[in-house]
């Protein structure tokens, strides 16, 4: 085993605090990334305050990680030392399912290996639980490894393995592009980098936001169009108006006032993940022949083309660089949607490992 620490959380919706643990001995084929950055996802507070049900403790969050690999199994052939690499949701998976065939590894029948919260697997048997980025080092089979574009930095790199990812997947499933209405509700760490991906992919990107304070800088990420939800007119003037609305929000809505805003044959792609049960009523749907969907994250293979789109067209993420230390600090601004748009914690230069 390594020694390696981190902050983790001891117990459901306690703080995190300065953790020191054990991975495992690398393996054959992985490689130890030396963690530069780590997003903050709103997931990781959800998982954090077990809202989803099931999370286990101690718990290192961070599925948004940036760094470089600092040591390679004998028998690593993708990745070498000083690598810039990257890793996200998931660490692992069966690799013989039908999903994990197709590149669609987050979607493993037998439940993909979770960056952390989950349990590591060897020989098929259960292991150690996996832990994640806010730490300083991770053991990583390279099949699961990302590789960051040279002209991406790593600190605004980190959220696109996960909030990036989670948005270009539909926008690309649901054909964002010329000539689509695509409208993203809640811009936040996940709603800010599907506006610039929508309005890269030449789609026409409208922000419905629940107050107006994000109104100028929706507009400068590439929003034609933003509306407060708050405000009266708002589903009056929208409706029946999308071909696709992506709705990233961390609380449930009033799902059918947003079914209205979709045009015939529209679609309301589900991607955030609240605690509490959606309500849908069967006309909203029904009447215009209205889908509901969802989408998590994406495979292996389309997180790389995500990422090399960005690298193509100069796409990063918004970011507000802080300290480990400042973590619970950014727990609460996040909640309060006070965050501009994706915290990262600096790993590199904040977490100085005891022993
Ligand atoms: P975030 O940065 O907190 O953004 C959420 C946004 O939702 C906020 O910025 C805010 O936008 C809006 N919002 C928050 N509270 C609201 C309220 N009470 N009423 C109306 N709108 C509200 O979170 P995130 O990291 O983007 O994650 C968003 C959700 O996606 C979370 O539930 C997360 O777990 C989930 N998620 C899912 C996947 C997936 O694969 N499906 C991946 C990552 C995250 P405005 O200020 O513009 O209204
Ligand atoms: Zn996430
Ligand atoms: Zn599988």
């Amino acid at each position: 085993m390594i020694q390696v620490c981190g902050y983790a959380a001891q117990n459901a919706k306690s703080p995190l605090t300065y953790f020191s643990f054990e991975r495992r001995e690398p393996r054959e084929y992985d490689v130890i990334v030396d963690i530069h950055y780590c997003g903050i996802c709103h997931s990781d507070i959800h998982q954090v305050n077990d809202e989803w049900g099931g999370s286990t403790f101690p718990m290192v969050p961070g599925h948004e990680i940036t760094g470089i690999v600092s040591k390679v199994g004998a028998k690593v052939t993708r990745y070498k030392l000083g690598d810039r690499v990257a890793v996200g949701n998931f660490v692992d998976s069966c690799r013989k399912c039908g999903p994990c065939q197709k590149g669609l590894e987050q979607y493993c029948e037998e439940g993909a290996t979770w960056t952390y919260n989950s349990v590591e697997k060897a020989d098929g048997k259960e292991t150690i639980p996996t832990q994640g980025g806010y730490s300083n080092k991770i053991v990583v089979d390279e099949n699961y490894v990302l590789s960051i574009p040279d002209n991406l930095p790593l600190d605004s790199s980190a959220p696109l393995l996960c909030a990036g990812i989670t948005l270009y997947s539909p926008l690309m499933h649901w054909k964002a592009g010329p000539g689509k209405k695509v409208a993203i509700i809640g811009l936040g760490g996940l709603g800010h980098i599907g506006v610039k991906f929508a309005h890269t992919l030449g789609a026409e990107v409208t922000v419905l936001s629940h107050s107006l304070k994000k109104q100028e800088e929706a507009k400068k990420l590439g929003a034609d169009n933003f509306y407060a939800t708050s405000e009266r007119d708002t589903f009056k003037k929208l409706a029946r108006y999308f071909d696709v609305i992506i709705n990233t929000v961390s609380v449930e809505l009033d799902l059918d006032r947003y079914m209205k805003l979709l045009a015939l044959d529209g679609t309301m792609v589900i991607v955030g993940l609240p605690e509490k049960k959606f309500q849908v009523g069967a006309f909203p749907l029904a009447n215009t022949r209205r889908s509901l969907a969802g989408s998590v994250i994406g495979g292996l293979k389309e997180t790389q083309e995500m990422l090399d789109f960005c690298s193509e067209n100069n796409i990063a993420c918004d970011i507000e660089l802080i300290p480990v230390q400042k973590v619970n600090e950014a727990y609460r601004r996040v909640l309060n949607s006070d965050v501009r748009y994706r915290f990262v914690i600096d790993v590199m230069n904040s977490l100085k490992c005891k022993d």
